[in-house]
């Protein structure tokens, strides 16, 4: 694997050294606390204020410098965390990107620049019991109040920063709820709005959901009891949010997959150094040619995975990212990284097998990237 490492091929020297400026950052405030943070179930709030300081929480969402943003992702994935990085990743870009997008002036002052400032934790609140993949199944209202907001209702799950998150960029149902003129109430996704909802509002409850992997995400389920939303915490255009989601899924399914992308990276790293040092019968793991065949195979699919991560990057950075190729994308990262993760932990032996060992964590977390932010088979029907 070594002298083919992707990151040879397809970059200038600029680009090669604000990749190594950004590593050596989360080298220095990621790697040494990540174990605790994962113990702990989610990152320190200091660690916020710290990735914000060095500017990590304000790379662009769109235009040319979205390529900055391309690199951090896929540093934060080669970080070897998946539940740092998904942490990270909808903090400073799944969530926070609606915001981007579509919000007011004001909501921008109030939530986007402090999110960036790491003051505001964002969380990304969309799922629901019956609403994952089939999102037409939503559940969550709102209802008219008396003083002109909306009183919220509904349970949402699997919400990463969930219990840290100062605010929550939800999906809710809005038209049904508050048809005023005797209009039938509103099928599938219409009807839907993005509202922004602070999570110390009274109504707000937050339990934490143990996830297999992505440990340190801060997974939780949110119930929402008659929760009082303003008017102004509507996220765009009301009733009409499922044209902001279609443009907010592809954005997800980039960043989920250059954040895989990069998780690939690490575990290839991490087994090219294994099979090196390794000794079965005087020599190395890595002479065996069943290894060394299996290897090739996972590195020439990071090749390629990698070309078309970059490519894509490129695409949304001139504006120009189709679904097809954010679905593409995520869909054969997060897979290489299954495939990579179990390979890296069939040549650990036993010792990956370990629950503390790095192996064994990289498989857990591989097995909640073909889930979230899309499944599988739903991109596959997409594609
Ligand atoms: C670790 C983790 C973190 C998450 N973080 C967040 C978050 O921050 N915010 C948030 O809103 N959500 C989050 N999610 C939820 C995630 O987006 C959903 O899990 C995902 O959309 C799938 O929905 P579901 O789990 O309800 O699965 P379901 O929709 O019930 O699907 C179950 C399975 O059915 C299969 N399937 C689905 N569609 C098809 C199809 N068309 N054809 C054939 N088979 C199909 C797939 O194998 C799928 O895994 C997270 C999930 C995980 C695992």
């Amino acid at each position: 694997m070594t002298g083919t490492t992707p990151h040879s091929t397809s970059h200038t020297t600029t680009d090669d050294t604000f990749r190594q400026r950004i590593r050596t950052l989360l080298g220095d405030l990621v790697l040494p606390h990540a174990d605790d943070w994962e113990a702990r179930g989610h990152l320190a709030p200091a660690a916020w204020k710290a990735l914000a300081g060095e500017g990590l929480l304000g790379l662009a969402h769109r235009g040319e410098a979205f390529l900055e943003s391309a690199v951090l992702l896929e540093e934060l994935g080669r970080t070897g965390y998946a539940g740092v990085r998904a942490s990270v990743g909808v903090h400073a870009y799944m969530a926070t990107s609606y915001l981007d997008l579509f919000g007011t002036p004001e909501q921008r002052a109030a939530y986007l620049e402090p999110a960036r400032r790491g003051e505001r934790l964002a969380a990304l609140a969309i799922t629901e019991a019956e609403a994952g993949s089939d999102l037409s199944r939503l559940g969550t209202r709102a209802r008219p109040a008396a003083d002109g907001g909306l009183l919220v209702s509904g349970e949402k799950l699997y919400v990463a920063n969930g219990s840290q998150a100062s605010f929550f960029v939800t999906l809710v149902k809005t038209r049904d709820a508050t048809t005023r003129d005797g209009a039938a109430p509103a099928r599938g996704l219409t009807g839907v709005s993005l509202l922004l909802i602070d999570a110390d509002t009274p109504g707000v409850h937050r339990t934490e959901q143990k996830m297999l992997g992505w440990r340190s995400a801060d997974v939780c389920r949110v119930v929402f009891e008659d929760v009082a939303v303003p008017e102004d915490r509507i996220l765009g255009r009301r009733d009409l949010a499922l044209i902001h989601l279609i443009q907010g899924l592809d954005f997800e399914r980039l960043v989920a997959g250059l954040l895989a992308l990069g998780g690939v990276t690490h575990c290839l790293e991490l087994l090219d150094a294994h099979v090196r040092r390794r000794r079965i019968k005087d020599t190395p793991l890595y002479a065996h040619q069943a290894v060394r065949h299996q290897l090739a195979e996972l590195t020439a699919d990071h090749e390629l995975v990698t070309q078309y991560g970059r490519h894509a990057a490129r695409l949304h950075s001139l504006g120009k990212l189709d679904s097809r190729t954010a679905t593409v994308l995520k869909l054969k990262a997060t897979e290489l990284a299954v495939r990579a993760a179990h390979v890296c932990l069939q040549f650990h032996g036993a010792q990956g097998c370990l629950d503390e060992s790095t192996a064994a964590r990289l498989y857990r977390d591989s097995a909640a990237g073909t889930i979230a932010a899309g499944a599988s088979e739903l991109l596959r029907d997409l594609i």
